[in-house]
């Protein structure tokens, strides 16, 4: 009885709606549209051009609110607050995500040369020291690739000369490369940063010699790009002493130009560096899965 008397008032409420609205309404709405129609059941419609649009949405947002809302399961809350959101952890993470790829390195020996170092600066601009930025990086890529299961070998883990101070340039970069025959490295990554009489130049871009160091140069080139956004500025084939001295794959990676001011600024930030050596580690994760 009690469901008849529900069915009655329901057809008289449907009456009433009828006769108040014109038959200009379609029921057949995509349900998307009804969504909207819940979530903006206080805004009146600017579409609507009569001037009976606020009493329309008024009865509209009534029936769907407690009748066609609750049929279909469709709240107002559940097309705003209620969506989850994925947060997804980003580079510049103080703690990594250790479950990407963690092993991939495994077995691997890694030599990670910062560039420079000591009396040796390299490039400078806007206050920023080529050395301590390719040694920032690289001990930041030293834990990267530790995580993902790799031996990892410095050339230098602070800012000093490989070679004795006083070394000829020819023994310092001589010095680095001995580091990875010694070891017997499986690559040998090179972290410089550049500089460009011309302060608008910006980007990263990835050096090798040999072409069996092609393809790792390609694969970190690439994921680096993706990791920080950095103008590509691609690879090339080179004829420095570090790259062209060693026996194994090895890359040399110009990771910006502190000549650039804005380039400069990220370079020296280690949320910036965080991402550089995110995006590193997962090029040579690649490269040691396809080989
Ligand atoms: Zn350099």
């Amino acid at each position: 009885m009690t469901s008849n008397k529900i069915m009655i008032a329901v057809l008289v409420l449907m009456l009433s709606f009828n006769f108040l609205l014109p038959l200009t309404v379609s029921y057949a709405a995509p349900l998307d549209n009804l969504a909207q129609t819940l979530t903006a059941s206080t805004v009146s419609s600017s579409s609507s051009g009569s001037s009976g649009g606020g009493l329309i949405n008024t009865i509209f947002s009534f029936l769907f609110d407690k009748i066609l809302g609750p049929l279909l399961h469709l709240g107002s809350s559940s097309t705003t607050g209620s969506v989850p959101t994925t947060i997804s952890p980003s580079g510049s993470s103080a703690n990594p995500p250790s479950n990407v790829d963690s092993g991939g390195l495994k077995g691997k020996v890694i030599v990670v040369d910062p560039g420079h170092g000591g009396s040796n600066p390299g490039a400078v601009g806007n206050n920023v020291r080529e050395s301590d930025i390719n040694l920032a990086v690289a001990l930041k890529l030293q834990d990267q690739l530790t995580q993902a299961g790799a031996k990892v070998i410095m050339t230098r883990s602070s800012d000093h000369t490989v070679a004795p101070e006083g070394s000829t340039l020819g023994q310092e970069l001589a010095a680095r490369v001995e580091q990875a025959e010694s070891n017997h490295a499986d690559l040998f990554i090179s972290l410089h940063s550049n500089e460009n009489s011309d302060n608008s130049i910006q980007g990263a871009m990835t050096f090798y010699n040999s072409a069996q160091s092609s393809p790792v140069a390609l694969i970190v080139q690439n994921a680096l790009i993706s990791a920080t956004g950095a103008n590509d500025k691609g690879t090339s084939q080179a004829n420095f002493y570090v790259i062209r001295s060693t026996s194994m794959p090895s890359i040399l990676v110009e990771m910006g130009f502190v000549s650039n001011g804005q380039e400069a600024v990220k370079l020296n930030s280690s949320d910036y560096q965080n991402k550089i050596a995110l995006g590193i580690r997962k090029g040579i994760v690649q490269y040691f899965s396809q080989k």
